[in-house]
């Protein structure tokens, strides 16, 4: 009887240590922050009754991770007023791992065009942000915008205050004929989206 219950016994710690191993170690998911910029009462550039808040917001609703790993979320999902210092708070809340603030840019010269992107020294990760930079404007070189000024600095409240490599783009003029026509079509939407979703769902 004594042996039959050793015997039970070491078969049940064998069983428990069995279980006990973990079958497959957890990576965390690589956080991201898209910073849908402006919104509500702020609609920032804005030609022919279209505004910058609102292609942002269209373009941030197709922008999706395809990787388990990455988690992606958005500083606003809708038309909604959020000061700088309420995105950073947000921001910082979620610990991310990378932050990208989109905008589309505007200017005087109605022949200013393609894309710009912003890294600021301020930034406690500061060299990974223009790492990021680059790689994303390769990215977006590849497949949409035919056109890309340099990685440029520039000390912008978000940028500074994220505790997180972070990179402001610029996704084009309103104010340029040829990118407003991009910009405002669904299909070319479609593309810009889909070439960040393929850069961020690519993090590691
Ligand atoms: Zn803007």
């Amino acid at each position: 009887m004594k042996k039959i219950t050793q015997l039970f016994l070491i078969t049940t710690a064998v069983i428990l240590l069995g279980f006990d191993k973990p079958q497959k170690t957890t990576i965390s998911p690589i956080q991201v922050v898209i910073d849908v910029s402006h919104g509500g009462t702020d609609a920032g550039a804005i030609k022919n009754g279209i505004s910058e808040k609102q292609l942002v917001e269209a373009l941030a609703k197709k922008i999706k991770s395809t990787n388990n790993d990455v988690r992606i979320h958005f500083t606003r999902n809708e038309d909604k007023t959020l000061t700088l210092q309420e995105r950073t708070e947000y921001i910082n809340s979620l610990k991310p791992d990378f932050v990208l603030s989109i905008h589309i840019n505007a200017n005087k010269d109605n022949t200013k065009s393609g894309l710009e992107l912003y890294t600021s020294q301020e930034n406690k990760f500061s060299d990974k942000s223009v790492e990021k930079a680059n790689e994303l404007r390769q990215k977006l070189l590849k497949h949409d915008f035919f056109k890309s000024s340099s990685v440029k600095t520039a000390p912008f409240y978000i940028l500074k205050n994220s505790n997180a490599p972070a990179v402001i783009v610029e996704l084009g003029f309103l104010t340029n004929e040829n990118d407003y026509k991009y910009l405002t079509d669904s299909n070319s939407q479609d593309k810009i989206a889909s070439s960040i979703s393929e850069y961020l769902s690519e993090l590691k």
